[in-house]
């Protein structure tokens, strides 16, 4: 579904992706760890084309992302993404916030939307909500909210760059619980995230970057317990 293919990046003189192969098939789920600055937020960045690569390839679904002949619009369409910072519309309803872009990007007929939006509300706990201004929601409730937003375009796969890290802790875990629930639906997903429990239980890899490098991949039980590599030890010894 998702495969890098040597591929390198450069913000000038700083080479932030450094010979990057990753393969991601249907279904995964990715979680990448790794220090701050390692490179998580561009490498998730280039899946949908937010940010250029200098060379290699990213493909997705067969699309070679980075191909000037592709259509950008068409793939950001197939891929939702989550951030730190919820950027709901404030002066939307829940509801309203959800079904803009279907209505406008995917020309969805508005009853049609607004009874998907409903439901998708339901799957995040937040039908009751439907009504209620972000301004009116808690953070992790926001990001709830911002979640069933991107699931409306009923994407292919979902990309989230540290859902939970703008959160008071006793939000975290709801938050959480609906990226539990999408990855056990087979969604392909890959998540920045330092919540370690839920790279533990949810993901199907580790994925550990430093330094630009993607260092190790392992599956998480291999990973948490006994990582191959020395910058990788360090790094759980510094955050567990
Ligand atoms: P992470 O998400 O792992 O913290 P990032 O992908 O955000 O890391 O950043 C990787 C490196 O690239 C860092 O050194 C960061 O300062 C740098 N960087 C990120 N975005 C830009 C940018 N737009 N221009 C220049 N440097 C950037
Ligand atoms: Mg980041």
């Amino acid at each position: 579904m998702i495969e890098f293919i040597r591929v390198n990046k450069f913000f000038g003189k700083l080479h932030v992706l450094k010979n990057i192969n990753l393969f991601i098939p249907r279904g995964e789920v990715v979680v990448i760890v790794g220090p701050s600055g390692s490179g998580k937020s561009t490498l998730l960045r280039t899946i949908n084309a937010l940010e250029r690569i200098d060379s290699g390839e990213v493909r997705v679904d067969g699309v070679s992302v980075h191909d000037p002949k592709t259509d950008v619009r068409a793939l950001r369409k197939q891929i939702g993404m989550v951030f730190q910072h919820f950027n709901l519309y404030p002066h939307l309803t829940a509801l309203e916030n959800i079904v803009l872009a279907p209505t406008k990007v995917l020309g969805m007929d508005r009853k049609e939307a607004e009874d998907m939006a409903l439901q998708i509300l339901e799957k995040v706990g937040l039908r009751e909500k439907a009504h209620a201004y972000p301004g009116q929601l808690s953070g992790g409730q926001q990001q709830r909210v911002a979640i069933a937003r991107a699931l409306a375009m009923r994407p292919k796969i979902m990309l989230f760059d540290e859902p939970t890290s703008a959160l008071d802790p006793e939000m975290v875990g709801e938050v959480l619980e609906v990226m539990r629930e999408l990855a056990a639906e087979g969604m392909t997903m890959v998540v920045v995230t330092h919540e370690m429990d839920f790279a533990h239980d949810v993901a199907h890899r580790v994925v550990f970057m430093d330094h630009g490098e993607i260092v190790e991949v392992a599956p998480p039980e291999e990973f948490f317990r006994e990582p191959r590599e020395e910058r990788a030890r360090q790094f759980l010894r510094r955050i567990l």
